[in-house]
Order: C-alpha cells, then sequence, then structure tokens
C-alpha cells in the first residue's frame, strides 16, 4: 500500500470505529483541534473544543447531580458501574483498535487498556459494598465512637496521553460508587479515545434509569487552559491529575491554596537492579517488555538498569541483541512490538538526551528514526540501550521515549542508593534469587517508590494494588487497595446513649 492509501485507511478506519461506538459526527468533525494519529502523522480528526465558560458549566452541572447522587445507596450506584463494565465489555475491540489507532499502542496493549477498565469496573461494584468505617473503643461509658465515609463532591479528572482511557475509569469508577460526580479533561492528543468512553458510559446511564442525575458524566475537551479551570474551580474538592511533573508542578500548588485534595500521579524514573542471583532468563524478558514496551512511554517504562558487575557481561551483550531484533513498526503489522513515538517533540526530547548521553562518553545503542515508516510526520525510533559509567546525566531525569540507561554496580547498597537518587518515586523492581536481597529492596531501607516488585520489572500494574508514586512522582494513589478514601470525607461520629454527660480527658464543666 502507497503512504497515501495507508493513511486514508487510518483515517477511515478512525471515524468508522468512532461511528460504530456511538460518538456523533459533530464531535469529531469541523472542530478546531487537529487530531493526529501517530501511526501516520496525519490528522485523522478536527474535534470542537469548550471554552472556559462551557467548562464551568459542565462543572456546574456535574455539582447539581451531586445533590442526588450522594443519597442514592452506594451499592445501587455499583450498579451503574456494572453497566459501564458491561457495556466496555462489549465495546472493547473497537476501543482497544481506537486506543491502537490514537496513542499507538499494540493490539494486546490497546486491548490491554480497556481490560483494565473492565477489571477496575468488577473491583468498584464489590468496594460499593465495602466502602467500611470502623467502630473506635471510646473512654467514656455510655457512648459509641465510629467512623462514616460520605461521598466529597466533583472528582475532577486531567489525563495523559499514553493511558488516554484507563486512568478515567481508574478514578471515575471509585468516584462514582463513592457518590462523586465526575469532569474529565482527556489529553488534547487522545480526545478520540476519551469521545469513544463517554459515549459507551452514556449507554451504560441510559440503561441504569432516572436516578443517575444529569451531569454525572461530563467530558471537557481541550488544552491546559481548560485543565485549569478545573483546577482552580471551588466545585471541584478533588481533582485527580494524571501528566508529567511539571504539570503538577503548576496544579498542585493552586490545588494546595484552595485546600482541595489533589490526587498527583505525575513521572516516573524507574529504575530495576539485576543481583548475581537473578535468574537472567526471566530478568532479560522481564526488562525488555519493561523498557521497549509502549514505546517507552509508560510512566512505569523501565528507564535504568543496575547491572551487578558479576553478570554484566553476561546480561547487557544480550539485552543489546535483544534490542537490535526487536521488531519496530506500525502496530497494525503482525508481530510489532514496539509501534510509534507519540509525535516530533518526543522524538526531539529522545534525541537531546541521546546526545547529551554521548557527550558524557556512553556507548549509545539504537535509538535512531526508523526510515520509511509511516511517512514523514510519523516518529518510528528503534529502542536505544546506552551503556553510562555512571549514573549521571540525561539518566537522572524522565525522557519519555524508548532509552534504557545502564550501569554496573559492585554492592546492593551502591545500587539501592542509585535507584533512590533521583527526583521521581513511582515504580522499582529487582532480579534476585535471595531472599535477603529482595527483603531489604523491599523494606524501609530499600527502594523509596511507590511500587518495589521482585522478579518482574517496574510496569504493567494491576488494578487491585494502589497504584502510584512519591516525591516528584505527585504522592497520589489510585485503583485498588484503600485508594477509594481519596474520593470521599470521613466523619468521626460519637453519640451519648447515656443520661450523663461525661467529657473526655476528665475535663470538668460544671454550669
Ligand atoms: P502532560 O503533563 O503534557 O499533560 C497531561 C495532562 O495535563 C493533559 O491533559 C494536559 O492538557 C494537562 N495539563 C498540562 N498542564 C496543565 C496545567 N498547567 N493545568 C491543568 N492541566 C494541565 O503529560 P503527557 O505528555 O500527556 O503524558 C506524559 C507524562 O505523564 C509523563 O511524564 C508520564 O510519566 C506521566 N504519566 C504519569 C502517570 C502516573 O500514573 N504517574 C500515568 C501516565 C502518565
Amino acid at each position: 500500500m502507497s503512504d497515501t492509501s495507508v493513511a486514508s485507511s487510518v483515517v477511515s478506519e478512525v471515524h468508522a470505529l468512532l461511528q460504530r461506538l456511538g460518538v456523533p459526527a459533530s464531535a469529531y468533525e469541523g472542530g478546531d483541534l487537529a487530531v493526529r494519529s501517530p501511526l501516520t502523522g496525519q490528522v485523522v480528526a478536527h474535534v470542537p473544543q469548550h471554552t472556559p465558560a462551557q467548562a464551568s458549566d459542565a462543572i456546574g452541572r456535574a455539582h447539581a447531580a451531586f445533590a442526588t447522587w450522594r443519597t442514592v445507596p452506594a451499592p445501587r450506584r455499583g450498579e451503574l458501574i456494572r453497566l459501564l463494565g458491561e457495556e466496555l465489555r462489549a465495546a472493547k475491540a473497537d476501543l482497544g483498535r481506537l486506543v491502537t489507532l490514537e496513542a499507538g499502542k499494540i493490539p494486546s496493549e490497546g486491548l490491554g487498556e480497556v481490560q483494565e477498565m473492565i477489571d477496575i469496573c468488577d473491583f468498584a461494584v464489590g468496594l460499593s459494598r465495602q466502602l467500611y468505617g470502623l467502630t473506635i473503643a471510646t473512654e467514656r461509658p455510655g457512648h459509641r465512637m465510629m467512623e462514616t465515609w460520605h461521598p466529597l463532591g466533583v472528582c475532577g479528572v486531567i489525563s495523559a496521553f499514553n493511558f488516554p482511557v484507563a486512568v478515567w475509569s481508574w478514578n471515575a469508577a471509585l468516584a462514582v460508587v463513592c457518590g462523586d460526580p465526575v469532569v474529565w479533561k482527556p489529553s488534547e492528543k487522545t480526545p478520540l479515545t476519551a469521545l469513544a468512553t463517554h459515549a459507551i458510559a452514556q449507554r451504560a446511564l441510559a440503561r441504569f434509569g432516572s436516578d443517575a442525575p444529569a451531569g454525572l458524566l461530563e467530558l471537557i475537551i481541550g488544552q491546559r487552559d481548560i485543565g485549569e479551570v478545573l483546577v482552580q474551580d471551588a466545585r471541584v474538592p478533588v481533582l485527580s491529575a494524571t501528566g508529567s511533573t511539571a504539570m503538577g508542578r503548576a496544579v498542585g500548588p493552586r490545588l494546595a491554596a484552595r485546600f482541595a485534595r489533589a490526587i498527583l500521579e505525575l513521572g516516573g524514573n524507574n529504575a530495576a537492579i539485576v543481583a548475581p542471583s537473578a535468574d537472567l532468563d526471566l530478568a532479560l524478558r522481564g526488562i525488555a517488555f519493561a523498557a521497549m514496551g509502549t514505546a517507552g512511554q509508560r510512566c512505569t517504562t523501565l528507564r535504568r538498569l543496575f547491572v551487578h558487575e558479576s553478570v554484566y557481561d553476561q546480561l547487557v551483550p544480550q539485552l543489546i541483541k535483544v534490542y537490535g531484533n526487536v521488531q519496530v513498526g506500525d502496530p497494525r503489522t503482525e508481530g510489532t512490538l514496539v509501534g510509534p513515538l507519540i509525535d516530533r517533540m518526543a522524538f526531539d526530547g529522545m534525541q537531546k538526551a541521546l546526545e547529551q548521553s554521548r557527550a558524557l562518553g556512553a556507548k549509545v545503542h539504537g535509538g535512531a528514526r526508523v526510515d520509511g515508516l509511516g511517512g514523514p510526520d510519523a516518529y518510528y525510533v528503534r529502542p536505544a540501550l546506552v551503556e553510562l559509567q555512571k549514573h549521571e546525566g540525561p539518566a537522572l531525569h524522565e525522557t519519555f521515549a524508548p532509552i534504557l540507561y545502564v550501569t554496573r554496580y559492585s554492592t546492593l547498597d551502591e545500587a539501592i542508593a542509585m535507584n533512590n537518587a533521583v527526583g521521581a518515586g513511582l515504580s522499582s523492581s529487582i532480579f534476585t534469587l535471595n531472599m535477603r536481597e529482595a527483603e531489604q529492596f523491599m523494606s524501609a531501607s530499600g527502594s523509596d517508590c511507590g511500587i518495589a516488585n521482585v522478579n518482574i520489572g517496574p510496569s504493567g500494574a494491576e488494578i487491585g494494588g494502589a497504584f502510584g508514586g512519591e516525591k516528584e512522582t505527585g504522592g497520589g494513589r489510585e485503583a485498588g487497595s484503600d485508594s477509594w478514601k481519596a474520593y470521599m470525607r470521613r466523619a468521626t461520629n460519637t453519640v451519648n446513649y447515656s443520661t450523663a454527660l461525661p467529657l473526655a480527658q476528665g475535663v470538668k464543666f460544671d454550669v
């Protein structure tokens, strides 16, 4: 197929998918936001954007919805998410394909992203009957003390391009069962998958019935100025913001200034340690997926590898071979494991980091643009493996592209210190068969990240655990475990069922 016909096949497939998913043509034609497919770099849609006033109106509708939604019993709220899960199951193939066309993921990852949405729906349905509070021993006779959890209010969601739909669902599924309406501002690079998800959610709402108020699930399309409307609005008491640390630096203080709750899910600079006892074959496969999967565009992508000096010469040449052989290409082509970068900015950022590495004397394997793929505006690269003598320079910062910095180490303490010596604190892992090393890595004096794995890479989390990281990753937690508490307010209730009025701490106040 010629370049032109490949490009037009992307456009027509995107339009056919949007139509099948129930998105009206007016939502992706004739607007001023040009959406490109990274597969070909071609514009595939023109999406109308919201004005700040329209975004504010959407928040107003969600705020009004809160008054009724918070009184709907939580298990009934869970029923809406059960229906959403059903609709997502029905739409999985189409939505997964759209993720591939709009974000460039290989098919199994596009489908995997939708599966993650289904998984969090299942989790949230169960959660809707488990929003437990504690009963607490009180020091006063004839009293009872307990905690109750109540809906908090409108939950804003700002999401990044690289998980264009899953991040919304991690937040929305929990927020909705917790009694909070949701207003979503997706990445301006991936509005089409957001429009499709919104259409799917509307089908669940229609089936649910009239006790779901209008305004429960709102979508606002635009650039960062539209995100800022969510950040500034006092009617949004909790905001989950996923994206770069630079975005978090802008958003965090503004939320703090109005005492809003922030769930910040920011950049990562994730490492893995390969210890002397590691199963090297397993480590090789774990590293390959974590470092090259999603073309290095996951927040949990493996970016720094510390290999013990006793196994370096065994592992690293094999890894370099895998880097040289991995199939880079159009994700629609059978066998492709590494798709395109999202855009030119990502490509330029990658090349800059590789130049900085060379200037430090590093040995760079791969990293060049793959010619002849996708057209002049598509950016396919061979993943880069960079042998760095010292852990320094560009390795200390996240570059959102497939670059793996590899450095030797001698002692585990040294490797853990390097693991922790960066601003970000999202994910980490160790490959070892030595129980002492594994436990030390996960202990208080081990990895300082929100995720610390053993014998798997740092990427590819499942929804059952709380997801998020420390330091410049922002400290937020989403998805499983008790992450739901961020979407609710806690009330401590003390009830006196006696005729006396004893005061706590023996205080006397007789009037
Ligand atoms: P980005 O920061 O450019 O944009 C993310 C979102 O924030 C977009 O919707 C954007 O419009 C919005 N935004 C940007 N500045 C804003 C502001 N000042 N006010 C309000 N909204 C604003 O990020 P990106 O390039 O889309 O995504 C890649 C980054 O996201 C990487 O750093 C990656 O590590 C990170 N990420 C983190 C997680 C996580 O869970 N920790 C998950 C996915 C991606």
